[in-house]
C-alpha cells in the first residue's frame, strides 16, 4: 500500500453494532487520489458492502461519515462532513452534507470516516475522543430531543465544546423522513439518514476536539490561501447579499419568478412574501452570529423574535427552505411562527422540506374535505393554522395517531389514501422531497430533483457558471423552458457539485472552481484541474447511478407527481406546462450523461472511462 497522501488521516473507524466493536481500518490511497473523499469515499463504500435486496432498515446497510482533505484545516466552512446509506425516502442512495463542527472535530482524532454497521441490542451512542471511540450506553437520552441530547452529553461528557451528531425523537421512531442534526441547526436532512440511524439503535456520535494535525504537502501556500480567502469572504459579507443576510436574503425576487411555492402549489399569489425576506428579518428580530468552524461570514445567527404571538422565542434562525415550509408553502404568514416550527422540526430531527410539503397536502386535503377532523386526531388542520402544525409534527416525530401514516412522508401517505388526495401530493416518483421552492418555471431544478442519485439535488446549480467549466454560457439557464437546451445545460454542469462534495467544506463559501482547486493542490500536492475534478464528480455520480440501478431504479421513477409537475394557475407562470417535455427531456438528459437514451443506463465505454469497468458487469444483469 502506498503511503497516504497528505490531506488524510488514511484510517476510517468501523464500528459493528451487532457484536459492539469497534476498529480502525486503514484506506487504500489510491481510494484517496481516486474518490477525494466525502460523498466519493461513500459511493464506493456503499456500492461495495451494501449489495442489492439489502434494504434501508436491514442491519447490513451502512451508514458512512465521510471526511474529505478540507477537513482539520483552519480553512473556513471546514467543519462539514457527508452521510451516505441507502435511504428510506427513495430506497435508494442517499447522501447529505451538513455544516458545523464535527467534521473538523472528527478529523482531529486521526479519522477520515466512520462507517457503521449491524443493528444494536440496546440503544448507544458513540464516542470519540483522543483518537479512541468506544459504544456507550444510550437509554438515559432516549425521548430526548435533538438539542436535548446535544446538552445531556455535554454535561456527561465534561466537554462544552462537545460536536454531537444525533437523532431525536423522529429518528428513533424511523420516520421517513428524519434528519441527522449536527450542532443543533446542521442537518444532514435528505432522504431519512436520521431514520437509518434509529433503525440501528444509534442515537449518537458526540466527538471531542483532540490533537491530530492533518498532514499538508505545501503549508505555507495552504495558509497563504487561507488567508486571502478568509478575506475574500469577509469583503463579501460587507456588501450583503447571502453572507450578510442569510439564505432568506434573494427572497424578495422569487414571487416575480413564481419560484417561491405558496400553499401547496394551489397559488402563486402571496402578498406578505417580504416579511420572510433575510434583511427583513435581521433587521426586525434580535440576531446574533452563529458560525461554523472558521467561517467568517453571518450566515448562521441565533434569533429572539421580536413581533407577533411568538415575542420571546429564542433559537436558531431559519434556513430559506425552512422559512418556505413553515410559511408559505402551509400558508402561513408570522416569520415568527415559522421561526418556532423550523426549530421544532430541528429539535424532533424531522426534515424541513418534507415537513412542508406534508402539511401542505394536509391542509390542502383538509380544505377539500378528503381528510376531515376525524382524520387529524382532532386537529383543525386550515391554512396557517401555526398550534395545529405543531401538535401534528409532534404526532408524527412520534407516530401517534394520525400521525404514523404521515411518519411515512407525503408520497406513501397519499397513496395510501388514494383518489384525488395523490393528485394533491409533491414528490418525485422515487419518493425524494423536492427543495423549498416552486420548481414548475425551473424547469432545471426539477429535472436535477427527479434525475439525482443521492435523494437531493446532485447538480445544485453547477451549470449556473459554465465559464468556470470551460463552455460557453448559455443565457438565463435557471429560468428557461427549452426541453433541449435545459437538459443540455445541467448534464454539462453535472459533476462538478458531487467533487466539491468530496472535499467536506461548506458549498456556500467556495464558489470559485480554481481557487478551490489550488487550495486542494496545496493540501495534497496533487496537480488537480477542472477536467480531473469533473472526472472525480462524473465518477462518483456513476457509482451512485448503478447502485441506484442494481437496487431497482427505473427511468418511470425519474418522474415528477402530478401536483409537482402540475401547471401553475395564477402568476407569472400562469399556463406553463412542463410535463408535455419531459420524456424527452429526460432522453436528452440521459444522453448528455453518456447513458442509454431510453433506459438512463450508464454505458459501458462510458463506466470504463471513468475508471468504473469493474461495474459493466454489475450493470448487465439488469
Ligand atoms: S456559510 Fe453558514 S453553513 Fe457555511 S460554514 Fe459559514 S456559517 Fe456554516
Amino acid at each position: 500500500m502506498d503511503a497516504y497522501p497528505e490531506g488524510y488521516a488514511g484510517k476510517f473507524l468501523k464500528v459493528d453494532l451487532s457484536s459492539e466493536s469497534v476498529s480502525k481500518e486503514a484506506t487504500d490511497s489510491a481510494i484517496a487520489t481516486k474518490y477525494v473523499g466525502g460523498v466519493g469515499f461513500g459511493a464506493k463504500l456503499l456500492y461495495d458492502q451494501v449489495v442489492p435486496g439489502v434494504e434501508w432498515n436491514d442491519p447490513a446497510n451502512r451508514i458512512i461519515w465521510a471526511l474529505g482533505p478540507f477537513n482539520g484545516t483552519a480553512l473556513p466552512g471546514s467543519g462539514t462532513f457527508c452521510v451516505i446509506s441507502k435511504g428510506p425516502m427513495t430506497d435508494l442512495a442517499a447522501s447529505s452534507q451538513a455544516n458545523g463542527f464535527f467534521g473538523a472535530y472528527l478529523k482531529t482524532n486521526a479519522l477520515d470516516g466512520i462507517v457503521v454497521d449491524g443493528l444494536a441490542k440496546r440503544w448507544c451512542y458513540l464516542y470519540i475522543h483522543d483518537g479512541v471511540a468506544e459504544l456507550r450506553n444510550a437509554d438515559h437520552l432516549l425521548g430526548k430531543d435533538t438539542w436535548e441530547t446535544e446538552e445531556a452529553l455535554r454535561e456527561e461528557l465534561n466537554d462544552r465544546r462537545l460536536s454531537v451528531c444525533c437523532i431525536g425523537p423522529a429518528g428513533e421512531n424511523t420516520v421517513r423522513f428524519a434528519a441527522v442534526v449536527a450542532n443543533k441547526s446542521h442537518v444532514a436532512g435528505h432522504n431519512g439518514l436520521g431514520a437509518v440511524m434509529g433503525a440501528k439503535k444509534l442515537k449518537a456520535i458526540a466527538v471531542s476536539r483532540s490533537t491530530f494535525m492533518v498532514p499538508v504537502a505545501d503549508a505555507s501556500r495552504l495558509s497563504s490561501l487561507t488567508r486571502e480567502h478568509a478575506r475574500m469572504l469577509q469583503e463579501a459579507t460587507a456588501k450583503g447579499g447571502m453572507y450578510k443576510w442569510g439564505t432568506a436574503a434573494n427572497l424578495p425576487q422569487m414571487p416575480d419568478e413564481g419560484t417561491l411555492p405558496i400553499k401547496n402549489y394551489t397559488t402563486n399569489i402571496f402578498p406578505e412574501y417580504m416579511r420572510f425576506s433575510g434583511e427583513y428579518i435581521r433587521t426586525q428580530f434580535e440576531v446574533k452570529p452563529n458560525p461554523c468552524w472558521a467561517c467568517p461570514t453571518h450566515h448562521c445567527e441565533t434569533i429572539k423574535v421580536t413581533q407577533g404571538p411568538y415575542t420571546g422565542y429564542e433559537g436558531e434562525e431559519p434556513e430559506y427552505e425552512q422559512l418556505a415550509a413553515f410559511g408559505p408553502v402551509i400558508g402561513q404568514t408570522d416569520p415568527g411562527a415559522a421561526t418556532m416550527l423550523s426549530n421544532l422540526g430541528d429539535q424532533l430531527g424531522l426534515e424541513a422540506n418534507e415537513c412542508g410539503w406534508l402539511i401542505g397536502w394536509v391542509m390542502e386535503c383538509y380544505e377539500k374535505g378528503l381528510l376531515t377532523k376525524s382524520d387529524t386526531d382532532g386537529l383543525e388542520m386550515i391554512w396557517g393554522n401555526v398550534e395545529a402544525t405543531a401538535a401534528l409534527l409532534r404526532k408524527v416525530a412520534y407516530r401517534e395517531g394520525c400521525g404514523n401514516l404521515l411518519a411515512e412522508g407525503v408520497k406513501r401517505a397519499a397513496e395510501k389514501l388514494g383518489g384525488e388526495a395523490v393528485q394533491c401530493a409533491i414528490y418525485s416518483q422515487k419518493g425524494a422531497s423536492p427543495r423549498g421552492h416552486d420548481h414548475r418555471p425551473r424547469w432545471d431544478e426539477m429535472m436535477d430533483t427527479c434525475f439525482s442519485n443521492t435523494g437531493t439535488v446532485e447538480v445544485g446549480g453547477a451549470y449556473l457558471q459554465p465559464e468556470q467549466l470551460g463552455y460557453p454560457s448559455i443565457p438565463s439557464v435557471r429560468t428557461m423552458h427549452d426541453p433541449w437546451q435545459t437538459p443540455v445545460a445541467i448534464a454539462l454542469g453535472n459533476g462538478r457539485r458531487q467533487f466539491e462534495d468530496c472535499l467536506c467544506a461548506c458549498r456556500f463559501l467556495y464558489p470559485n472552481l480554481q481557487r478551490t482547486l489550488d487550495i486542494l493542490n496545496a493540501i495534497t500536492g496533487w496537480e488537480f484541474d477542472k477536467d480531473r475534478a469533473m472526472e472525480v464528480g462524473r465518477r462518483v455520480i456513476n457509482y451512485l447511478r448503478v447502485f441506484n440501478l442494481r437496487h431497482g431504479l427505473t427511468k418511470e421513477m425519474e418522474v415528477p407527481s402530478a401536483r409537482y409537475g402540475s401547471v401553475p394557475v395564477d402568476g407569472p407562470n400562469k399556463g406553463l406546462a412542463v410535463m408535455p417535455n419531459w420524456d424527452f427531456m429526460r432522453s436528452v438528459y440521459y444522453q448528455n450523461m453518456s447513458w442509454d437514451p431510453d433506459t438512463g443506463k450508464p454505458l459501458p465505454e462510458t463506466l470504463r472511462r471513468l475508471g468504473l469497468e469493474h461495474l459493466v458487469a454489475d450493470l448487465e444483469d439488469i
